[in-house]
């Protein structure tokens, strides 16, 4: 078997539902200060299959700066439209 190893990359990760190995999809799951998490879905199931630490600030810088929680019965009750 020829052992020609690339960078590993998460195109297809094993799939506990599936029992098989399957296409995955990334997604964006946290972004911080210190790098992006991602998460991988199996693209058949969507189950959870594994996960990814960037430890690349970039994307934080990208986005948007997050905003706190609306608080519940603040704000927008007196805006009409
Ligand atoms: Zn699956």
């Amino acid at each position: 078997m020829p052992d020609s190893y690339k960078e590993f990359e998460a195109s297809s990760l094993f799939c506990p539902r599936c029992r098989k190995a399957v296409a995955v999809r990334k997604k964006l799951l946290l972004v911080l200060p210190t790098g992006t998490k991602y998460d991988y879905l199996c693209a058949e199931c969507g189950a959870p299959v594994g996960g990814k630490m960037d430890q690349d600030p970039a994307e934080f810088h990208r986005t948007a700066p997050v905003r706190p929680f609306n608080s519940p019965g603040e704000g927008g009750r007196n805006r009409r439209g």
